[in-house]
């Protein structure tokens, strides 16, 4: 959406009292996010100006739309996530509009995809930038309502992605994002056999100038060898795998519909390690699942002590309704989530604070993205942006550039360190 207004002539500022549209991206995905999204909404509406339109877009507007007309007095637009692609197109709507009667148009097909080209100009933050790979999904998670949202997975054919890293390399990213709700299905639906290597295939050879590729949510199964041989072939793929496992515990996961087979699990970590030696390999895991015995939550801890994630996610379990879960309700009560939760995080803690600190005296590739007061902040290949840990290095250098940074310090989740 940024780009495509970027493309129209708009301007962008991070200040909403200077802005003549407000857009809000919501999510809708679990109770927190949906609380935080409907917060801000308020907040922008409340301290709207005379002229202003405030426009909510993204997954909770897709699910909840018509109940946020409701909700929020003062939204003038609604947007969700099948038609995104038409943002110019609304606040066009939105300027011509003789009454202050909200805009909407909340088609359930799926329109996101295949022929999707993206945008012609690109819009870069730190040197980054996400490529979105495909849209949807087809998996039967029992607590995600995701598909619910997105619709099922359609891919975007090849040369489209392609174009657009080629369009991403000319103008300066030096770390492409790959992103969708999983990466590892890519191409299934365009008949491709192993399409995520294929495509890797193509983006390494298109665009030798990008240093960093990092592939995110990865599906348990369907990392194969192809895969991770690939991984190990080409410098330019970070050695970074983000892979939701969701939980430790074979009756929890078979519960969650989620893959079970736990020696898969041991047995790929070790592959990946083995062959793509430093290797960061990131999960998430979900807490208080329905009928989460304290003992499968033990099987949990030990499953995540054994593997020793480099970084972890972990949420605690939010009912939604049309999920497959529904029918399980939400028995565990919110303090044993919050409980254990905690008690995960802390083991993390300990175990992030060790793999940390085996980088002191290492010189790490650091990616910078913002400076001030004589320090930047940057991210080496262990960091996915947004939700992984930074490194902090004590000199301003140049935005968006890739630099060698030596490690002086270590905490749990962020490394301190010098240009070399
Ligand atoms: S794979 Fe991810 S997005 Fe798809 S249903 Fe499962 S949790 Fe949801």
């Amino acid at each position: 959406m940024a780009q495509l207004l970027d493309d129209a002539g708009h301007s962008r500022t991070e200040n909403p009292d200077k802005a003549h549209v407000l857009i809000v991206n919501t999510c809708g995905f679990i109770g927190p996010a949906r609380d935080e999204s409907l917060q801000t909404l308020r907040e922008l509406a409340a301290g709207k100006r005379s002229g202003q339109q405030l426009i909510a877009a993204g997954c909770l507007s897709q699910r909840y739309g018509t109940q946020l007309i409701r909700e929020v007095p003062g939204l003038d637009g609604i947007l969700g996530t099948r038609r995104w692609m038409d943002i110019v197109h609304l606040g066009q709507r939105l300027n011509r509009r003789k009454n202050t009667k909200p805009i909407y148009h909340l088609p359930n097909y799926p329109t996101v995809g295949r022929d999707e080209h993206g945008a012609q100009r690109v819009a870069i933050q730190g040197g980054s930038a996400y490529l979105k790979i495909a849209d949807g999904c087809r998996r039967p998670c029992a607590f995600c309502a995701i598909p619910l949202i997105k619709g099922t997975h359609v891919s975007r054919a090849p040369e489209l992605i392609v174009a657009e890293a080629l369009r991403l390399q000319s103008s300066g990213v030096r770390e492409l994002v790959l992103i969708s709700q999983d990466t590892t299905d890519y191409g299934h639906d365009l008949g491709m056999k192993n399409g995520l290597v294929q495509l890797l295939e193509k983006l390494v050879a298109a665009a030798p100038d990008i240093p960093w590729i990092r592939i995110m949510y990865a599906y348990p199964g369907y990392v194969t060898d192809e895969l991770i041989e690939t991984m190990a072939r080409h410098s330019q793929i970070l050695p970074y795998l983000d892979m939701p496992l969701q939980h430790g515990h074979r009756q929890t996961l078979k519960r969650m519909k989620r893959p079970a087979n736990i020696e898969w699990v041991h047995r790929t970590i070790q592959k990946l390690r083995t062959t793509i030696p430093g290797i960061a390999i990131r999960s998430t895991f979900i807490v208080g699942y329905p009928g989460e015995t304290e003992a499968e939550f033990q099987t949990l801890m030990e499953f995540v002590n054994a593997l020793k994630f480099d970084r972890l996610g972990a949420f605690e379990f939010s009912f939604e309704t049309g999920t497959a879960s529904e029918p399980l309700a939400d028995p565990i009560p919110q303090l044993v989530k919050s409980e254990r939760r905690r008690r995960l995080m802390e083991l993390q803690e300990r175990i992030s604070l060790q793999k940390s600190l085996e980088f002191v005296g290492q010189t790490l590739d650091v990616i910078i993205e913002g400076t001030g007061d004589g320090l930047s902040v940057g991210r080496s290949y262990r960091d996915a942006p947004e939700i992984d840990g930074t490194v902090i290095v004590d000199n301003e250098l140049d935005v968006g550039e890739i630099t060698p940074v030596r490690i002086t310090g270590a905490m749990a989740h962020d490394l301190t360190g010098s240009p070399v």
